[in-house]
């Protein structure tokens, strides 16, 4: 079993110990010493990074008989060897944070709306905690954040005790686990009691801010998404550049900024509107144009060109009413899709020209005999596509 020297110091991230196995395995050794301060991935909280003897440690986990092993791509030290172990501070101290704030957040919960944490998973950036409650309104999240932050801000203590399973009964604790042997209880002042392994703080003050982030519910319960300390700070850091960056935009204050945006897009569903309007008069003219500059075999004109510039719905219709005008082909080009419009009993029709071209070039799509379309096309190779069908149509067509 390895001195695990974390437990009772987790601010201790240089620590000399002596190599007690070395073990060769895939891309890399596993190593086991006589005490270690590197935490391993357990309870939820990802396991510590650093340097151990100058080597850097890319995963350390726990085994069956409670040693805590090393994953190294490098390895030189023997057994019996003293080697020197530095733990990366940024990450542990993230860590400490992360979990002391998972505990005062899960405690805020159990106070407020009187729900437990099922689970907890301490993530890269983001947290989570499960709630034992199938969902829970925008109000009880802020005022489980509220509590939570005004615990950070009282700046409790938070101290580690070791206790007999017969003990426990006497304190409010939480979360009892099943264990053998001594019970380490994490105590946040007069908030929170809960037994855990891992690392944390010895001040609330020292998480920084708790945000939730966002819930999302899942097998009956609430998975709530947090996050505490330089990744809060980051976070609200780049929401508020954001932020910032358009309300300079649209010339407002950020408070007003949704009512700008409805403002925005109710001028564009009004300008949509009137642009709609006007291509419908604009349509016979446009279609005269088309009509007069095409091309005919056998009595059938050739319609075509590259409508990027427009709204599909609106290339639909000019496809349809030329068709309908004149005894013809319409094949447009629309953002990543092909139109293709067939007057009644022409041959090929819409559908079978469809095929042809999804032969030759991909896409998916199809249509009737009177108007079909093929989408999910590379948008800047419509236009080369467009110019090598219409030779094929020629063909088709005998011309
Ligand atoms: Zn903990």
């Amino acid at each position: 079993m390895t001195e695990k020297l974390y437990s009772d110091d987790s601010y201790l991230l240089e620590f000399e110990s002596t190599v007690e196995k070395v073990q060769k395995i895939e891309g890399g050794y596993e190593i086991i010493l006589r005490s270690s301060a590197f935490y391993p991935e357990s309870g939820g909280q990802p396991c510590d990074m650093g340097l151990l003897d100058g080597q850097q440690v890319i995963s350390v986990h726990e085994n069956e008989t409670d040693e805590v092993v090393h994953r190294l791509e490098e390895w030189n030290a023997p057994v019996g060897d003293a080697v020197k172990g530095l733990v990366d501070r940024e990450r542990r101290l993230d860590n400490m944070r992360k979990h002391t704030g998972q505990h005062i957040l899960s405690g805020a919960f159990v106070r407020s709306a009187g729900v437990e944490t099922v689970s907890a998973h301490l993530g890269e950036f983001e947290s989570t905690i499960e709630l034992s409650v199938a969902d829970l309104d925008e109000r009880a999240l802020i005022d489980a954040e509220d509590m939570a932050n005004e615990a950070v801000m009282k700046n409790l203590p938070v101290t580690i005790s070791y206790y007999d399973r017969n003990q426990l009964d006497a304190l409010a604790i939480r979360k009892i686990p099943d264990l053998e042997g001594k019970y380490r209880i994490i105590q946040i002042g007069d908030f929170d009691c809960t037994a855990c392994g891992g690392t944390h703080c010895h001040r609330t003050g020292e998480v920084g801010t708790i945000k939730i982030t966002g819930k999302e519910k899942l097998r009956g319960h609430l998975r709530v998404t947090f996050l505490t300390g330089r990744q809060a700070l980051m976070d609200y850091r780049g929401k508020h550049d954001i932020t910032a960056a358009v309300s300079a935009r649209l010339t407002c204050h950020f408070s007003d900024l949704d009512k700008s945006i409805d403002k925005l897009m109710d001028q564009n569903a009004a300008l949509r509107k009137e642009i709609g309007a006007l291509n419908k008069k604009l349509l016979p003219y446009e279609v005269e144009q088309l009509g007069r500059a095409a091309e005919s075999i056998g009595g059938i004109k050739i319609i075509f060109g590259n409508h990027n510039d427009k709204h599909p719905k609106d290339v639909k219709e000019l496809a349809a009413a030329a068709a309908e005008a004149f005894k013809s082909i319409c094949l447009f080009t629309a953002g990543d899709r092909l139109l293709i419009s067939a007057s009644k009993g022409v041959t090929p029709d819409a559908s079978r020209l469809a095929a042809l071209f999804m032969g030759k070039f991909g896409g998916k799509g199809g249509g009737s005999a009177v108007f079909a379309q093929v989408g999910g096309l590379p948008s800047e190779k419509t236009g080369e596509m467009l110019d090598s069908f219409v030779e094929i149509v020629r063909s088709e067509l005998g011309g």
